[in-house]
């Protein structure tokens, strides 16, 4: 039987909406307003694009946003100095730098900056370290939205294998230590893992983060797995994830396709830590 494809516009939508109610209720009885600050240093056009969604999407949810453009010549010091303005401005509950900065930019200086508190991203050493922990802050946007799906779809997580492909800390480490705290037993692969597809196959749940378009095709899927995948690769012939969708839908009991899978998720959870964060701070 094919796979059920996992519908994250739809899941994305439903959460947004979740989110949009909690905002009312929330200026009702606290009577202010979410506000997320973003930062972009320089002009990278898919940067600009990323940064107009958050700010259409907070708006949509009742939230405030306001956004900091500085020039591309911007100094890591004076970046530092605006994130810790931001830090103490009492209006402000989530700080988002977008990422990637200009090269005479340390992003570990700037992330390390931000205000664990209002950092939405999840990305702080503090929050990470609570994620290590077992014990979550404020957690990465994507990987709480794989989360999210695997949640809505009801896989079963206790006991599973899971197997996650990419280690970064932005996307890979934190989903494989969500995955560890819903009970699953955890595989990380890697570039140097010996047998990818070998070991991906003994996945009831598999995450590929990697950025290679299409790397894992049937030989690297358990039939009846249920396949997250987080790659967005664009190429010359269009937007691929890093799953060969054709080859494994046929095989998957679930799969995200790409576009439309995890992708709509990331936003959605950027609200719902901005509001995390805002509860935090300013308790109703
Ligand atoms: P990254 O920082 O480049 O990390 C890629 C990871 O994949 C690394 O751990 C790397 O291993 C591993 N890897 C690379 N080639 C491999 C191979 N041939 N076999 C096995 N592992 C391999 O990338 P990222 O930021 O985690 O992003 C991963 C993908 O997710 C990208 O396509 C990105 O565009 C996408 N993404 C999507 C969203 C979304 O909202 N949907 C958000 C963020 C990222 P080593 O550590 O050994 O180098």
């Amino acid at each position: 039987m094919p796979a059920r494809i996992i519908d994250g516009k739809a899941v994305g939508a439903a959460v947004r909406e979740r989110v949009r109610e909690e905002t009312i209720a929330y200026e009702a009885a606290a009577g202010r307003v979410p506000t997320l600050a973003t930062v972009i240093v320089g002009e990278d056009p898919a940067s600009e694009i990323y940064v107009r969604n958050k700010h259409r999407a907070c708006e949509e949810a009742g939230m405030r946003s306001v956004h900091h453009g500085l020039g591309g010549e911007t100094s890591e010091a004076e970046l530092l100095e605006l994130v810790a303005a931001l830090g103490e401005d009492d209006g402000v509950d989530g700080i988002l730098v977008q990422l990637p900065v200009p090269d005479q930019i340390d992003p570990d200086a700037v992330v390390g900056a931000i205000d664990p508190r209002k950092d939405v991203d999840g990305l702080t050493p503090l929050n990470a370290g609570l994620l290590a922990h077992g014990n979550p802050g404020l957690v990465p946007c994507t990987p709480a939205g794989v989360m999210e799906l695997l949640r809505h779809e009801g896989v079963e997580l206790e006991g599973a294998e899971a197997v996650v492909v990419g280690r970064s800390k932005l996307v890979g480490v934190p989903i494989a230590r969500l995955l560890l705290a819903a009970n699953a037993t955890v595989t990380v692969c890697h570039s140097r893992t010996r047998d990818l597809a070998g070991t991906c196959a003994r996945a009831d749940v598999l995450v590929a983060a990697v950025g290679v378009p299409r790397l894992l095709g049937a030989d690297a899927v358990k039939p009846g797995a249920a396949v997250i995948d987080v790659g967005m690769n664009r190429t010359e012939e269009g937007l691929f994830g890093d799953v060969d969708f054709d080859a494994v839908a046929p095989l998957a009991a679930a799969i995200t396709p790409v576009p439309g899978g995890v992708g709509p998720m990331t936003i959605a959870m950027l609200l719902v830590n901005t509001l995390q964060a805002a509860r935090a701070r300013n308790p109703a």
